[in-house]
């Protein structure tokens, strides 16, 4: 199908991206976390292309986005005051409530579950184009299934042209990791994907919050996993990631130590990491200072690796501040947990 590439964004752009929405077509929009490909969540056949375009397996849920709080009914039938609460402190922002579903939504969207994930993007464009369509947009990352999830519009081009009716090309996406994902209804909060807004931050404000243990045990895990790649590869380029675990000075020798011998072996090799110690790698991409910087060029980096033509990447992994849970998440699902600890 042709599509129709949007780089100009002003309102009538925006209001042909909504009708295009309201008809039942695909749209991808740029949002803080990373770029979504969206359809009217009340329209079963839109939904239905937005796995096609995916090659996305139907059993996976998708996330609803709406503009603001006040169209949380539009998507969901109750709202507990801890939602409530939620809601105040953060919306909008980089972080999704998983409610009971409103019966108005498509079952594809919930693959039919009861429940349902709510999101109000904080990225202007995102708002803008949420208010022209009208309709709550259902809208997974707008990668091709198991790749990077896109944070730049030529990532989306790359994954997404012909696929989809329009793309709207923003900025880089501000958090580069997808939303945080809470489940409000259990009598405590649990968190089942972590992002931009940590768990302290929901402490702040609930008091408690659960942490799902499927989440804890793909940054645990400490042995190579008996099948690498089969059972946690997610968000995976097609060179081979390793991550490099530990204090600063540790993990800058190793990863040093590593590439000097996978060049003698004749390997393309990449390296993101807090900056270029020598390493001698054919591709070194810097991750920043600290995590969030991390997060915003992650998937980028790892899509620039495969672009390079890289075997084999290493990524220094260090600290432990607010986003580090979310970075460290992706980053082992990227690896297949293939991660070697230098100290700890
Ligand atoms: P994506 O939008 O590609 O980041 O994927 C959306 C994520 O939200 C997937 O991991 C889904 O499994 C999860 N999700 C969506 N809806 C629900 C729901 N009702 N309950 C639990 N998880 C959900
Ligand atoms: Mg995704």
């Amino acid at each position: 199908m042709d599509t129709l590439i949007i780089k100009d964004i002003n309102s009538e752009a925006l209001e042909t991206a909504g009708e295009i929405i309201r008809r039942g077509g695909t749209v991808c929009f740029p949002t803080e976390t990373v770029y979504g490909l969206g359809a009217s969540a009340y329209d079963e056949d839109a939904i239905a292309k937005i796995y096609e375009a995916k090659g996305r397996p139907s059993d996976n849920p998708l996330i609803v986005h709406i503009p603001d709080v006040s169209e949380v009914y539009k998507v969901a039938r109750e709202v507990p005051d801890s939602a409530k609460k939620l809601f105040e402190a953060f919306a909008p922002g980089p972080f999704t409530l998983i409610l009971k579903k409103n019966p108005e939504i498509a079952d594809r969207v919930t693959a039919g579950l009861d429940t349902v994930g709510v999101r109000i993007p904080s990225h202007p464009v995102a708002r803008d184009f949420l208010k022209a369509a009208g309709v709550p947009v259902a809208a997974p990352s707008s990668n091709i299934s198991g790749k990077p999830s896109p944070t730049k519009a030529e990532h989306v081009i790359a994954d997404m042209d012909t696929r989809v009716d329009a793309i709207i090309c923003g900025g880089a996406s501000d958090v580069g990791v997808e939303s945080t994902i809470i489940d409000m209804t259990e009598e405590t909060p649990v968190i089942l994907r972590p992002g931009g807004i940590t768990p302290e931050d929901i402490k702040r404000v609930l008091g408690d919050v659960k942490i799902d243990r499927h989440v804890l045990e793909s940054v645990n895990v400490k042995e190579q996993p008996k099948c690498p790649g089969m059972k946690y590869k997610h968000y995976a380029p097609d060179a081979d990631v390793t991550v490099v675990s530990g204090k600063i000075d540790a993990t800058e020798t190793k990863i040093a130590e590593l590439v000097a011998k996978d060049k003698q072996a004749g390997k393309q090799v990449g390296v993101l990491a807090r900056c270029d110690k020598g390493y001698n790698a054919d591709c070194f991409i810097a991750s920043g200072k600290d995590n969030s910087q991390l997060a915003r060029v992650l998937f980028d980096a790892l899509r620039q690796f495969d672009k390079e033509n890289i075997d084999t990447c290493y990524v220094q992994f260090t600290g432990d501040d607010g986003i580090s849970l979310a970075v460290k998440n992706r980053l082992f699902k990227a690896a297949g947990n293939k991660v070697i600890y230098t100290e700890e």
